[in-house]
């Protein structure tokens, strides 16, 4: 199944789709649904999130009916400002916060939900969430390790940790394979569907990233090659997908 992810209207556009479409194309994946024409036609989808505003609307309007949505209008100023306690904290200026909640306390606060400029947080109850990860075994963390979980940015836009979880419960997706950089996001999101009548969580499993030698994501300003530079340079598509497999540890090289 193939979904496009543009929850971000300040951000996607759509010649960035057809791109993205023009790679899976070209690197030979066929989604079983729906055809990839149809995302070219342009049409609404119930599998492109910028077209399904109201479904995530829908699902978070049963949470503030529970009362779960809060308003929250901190900003890194709100963290930063926070009196140093010599603690190992990853913040710039301030002490260490933990969740859950957010920095600012704003879940007690009773801020109005509907005005521009605030974001909405789903207060996910603290705690921590356990799974069995498919390529990293046994895993837990805090469902709010950095605070509870963004549902509407200070923009408006759904957010992505979000719409994935609505999505994957209306899409009947039950195993979720991404980069190890989502696998902090796990725990909450596992959370999230259960508040949203989620039975059971998908299976995860998180693979490693191929990353600069310094550690850093690559970047084309850093003279990163991308997928479309190897396909035109003539490598097939089905090697890149074994070496870019192989790379990562699910698959072996022959
Ligand atoms: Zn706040």
């Amino acid at each position: 199944m193939l979904r496009i992810e543009d929850h971000d209207r300040q951000r996607c556009r759509p010649e960035f789709e057809a791109t993205l479409l023009d790679d899976l194309e070209d690197l030979g994946f066929v989604p079983d649904e729906p055809p990839i024409a149809w995302f070219r036609d342009r049409k609404p989808l119930p599998w492109r999130q910028s077209d399904n505003d109201r479904t995530y609307a829908t699902a978070i309007a049963r949470l503030r009916d529970q009362g779960l949505v809060y308003a929250c209008d901190c900003s890194r100023a709100t963290l930063a400002g926070r009196p140093a306690s010599g603690g190992d904290g990853g913040t710039a200026g301030g002490r260490e916060w933990r969740g859950p909640g957010c920095p600012g306390g704003c879940v007690s606060r009773g801020l109005p939900l509907d005005v521009a400029g605030v974001a909405w947080r789903v207060d996910l109850g603290g705690g921590s969430e356990a799974w069995r990860d498919l390529a990293l075994g046994d895993q837990a963390g805090d469902v709010a390790p950095a605070g509870d979980l963004p549902v509407r940015d200070r923009h408006g836009n759904w957010t992505y940790a979000m719409c994935v979880v609505v999505d994957d419960l209306r899409h009947e997706i039950d195993l979720v394979i991404r980069g190890d950089d989502l696998r902090e996001a796990t725990p909450a999101q596992i959370r999230l569907g259960a508040l949203l009548g989620r039975a059971a969580p998908p299976r995860f499993l998180h693979h490693p990233l191929i990353l600069r030698p310094d550690g850093r994501k690559l970047s084309k300003a850093d003279g990163a090659t991308s997928i479309r530079e190897l396909l035109a340079g003539g490598m097939p598509p089905d090697a890149l997908r074994g070496r870019a497999s192989a790379a990562l540890g699910l698959a072996t090289e022959r």
